[in-house]
């Protein structure tokens, strides 16, 4: 933290985030009355749990008089949602629900800035992977429709996904690692998807572009990269000179991948090599999926439409899932759009808010009141005060 007067921002976030709520609208997410809440303070996410609410306007007079800065609620539905311990509140199933973060990804900009820092490829990325998951995964492979899969931005670095179809409603945990296991592509056996790879002189032959399930997706996944250039490639993970040979031949590439047929260009220990890519092809977010949220079916998570208190955003719900083709959290969450404060910042990388460029800084400025508290709630600054 910056040198200065600290509480003058704890008091105007307190403040602005009990605005917030006073007039916040599409706060009730279904069901509401049998989901279980849990709120929390600047130091805990959720420090408070085991909370219900029977109405929108209970849960905004709360969080209004008490300016809550994390407030969550379950993927799960239960009778008695404020019961403790959990067996008494009576479960009656629970959402299936992804969470994606840019920290659990390896993007080259994070080795420039770092993981605690978070820029607008960052966010690129990960609204990239999160279309991936739905429709690479959710829509094709399981069947949702777009009206049972509700998306929102996390607030901070990522989005969260949720599956309201019925079916999905009773799974257990062990039903639920299945599908993160399936999206996470374990179990994917490059040997049978490439019979002839451990042959020498054998022409590779692997999946193409027509086939269902990962096979396709396999194929059409490496299409898609191959086209979209060298650099893309090599987020895959194919180094430079390869990457450049195959973007070179990319139509020759492309007709034979169509076709099944992996050969059209020479690489040296080509068995490895594809065995590398393909096994890097699961939604990259698996540990995550994996370890925490969508296995857990009394996990709470971020209140769509709430505030976020490590950024000031708004953990904004789309219209609709094809949102996310067009959607720019960095100008669609913010929430405090009123006025300039004055900060004292040191920041080191420009941060694009609502279209502009703010910073990098290094002392005294004033900026949009969201900005200030963005940088503020980061730790990249003090707030002097509000103008
Ligand atoms: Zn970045």
């Amino acid at each position: 933290m910056a040198s200065g007067n600290k509480d003058a921002g704890a008091d105007l976030v307190n403040k602005l985030i009990s605005d917030f709520y006073r007039t916040a609208s599409d706060l009730a997410p279904d069901r509401m009355a049998e989901r279980e809440f849990g709120v929390g303070n600047f130091e805990v996410k959720i420090s408070q749990r085991h909370m219900s609410f029977r109405n929108e306007l209970e849960l905004k007079e709360y969080l209004c008089s008490n300016a809550v800065p994390y407030v969550s609620a379950s993927s799960a539905y239960y009778r008695f949602p404020s019961g403790r311990p959990m067996e008494k509140k009576g479960w009656l199933g629970s959402e299936l629900v992804f969470d994606l973060d840019v920290t659990d990804m390896e993007l080259p900009c994070q080795l420039r800035h770092g993981k605690s820092w978070v820029c607008s490829s960052c966010l690129e990325e990960v609204r990239k992977e999160t279309i991936k998951l739905v429709y690479d995964f959710l829509v094709p492979d399981f069947g949702f429709s777009e009206k049972e899969i509700a998306v929102n931005f996390s607030g901070n670095r990522g989005y969260h996904v949720h599956v309201k179809n019925g079916d999905v409603l009773m799974l257990d945990a062990a039903a639920r690692k299945e599908i993160t296991g399936y999206i996470s592509g374990i179990g994917i056996d490059f040997e049978r998807l490439f019979p002839t790879a451990g042959r020498r002189g054998e022409k590779l032959v692997g999946p193409s572009t027509k086939d269902k399930g990962w096979k396709g997706k396999i194929a059409k996944n490496f299409l898609s990269n191959l086209n979209a250039g060298v650099d893309s490639l090599m987020r895959m993970g194919v180094d430079k000179p390869i990457a450049t040979k195959l973007y070179r031949s990319k139509s020759l590439v492309q007709m034979g991948i169509d076709n099944g047929n992996w050969d059209m260009v020479y690489i040296k220990n080509k068995g490895e090599f594809w065995k590398r890519i393909v096994e890097g092809q699961a939604v990259s977010q698996s540990d995550r999926i994996d370890r925490n949220v969508t296995n857990d079916p009394g996990h709470l998570i971020r209140l769509p439409n709430s505030i976020h208190g490590g950024t000031g955003l708004i953990a904004r719900r789309l219209g609709a899932p094809r949102e996310l083709y067009r959607f720019n959290p960095m100008k669609e969450a913010i929430a405090f759009r009123k006025g300039f404060v004055k900060i004292k910042a040191g920041t080191k990388y420009p941060l694009e808010m609502a279209e502009q460029r703010f910073g990098p800084y290094a002392g005294e400025i004033k900026v949009p009141t969201y900005v200030g508290v963005y940088l503020y709630l980061r730790g990249l600054a003090s707030i002097i005060n509000f103008i």
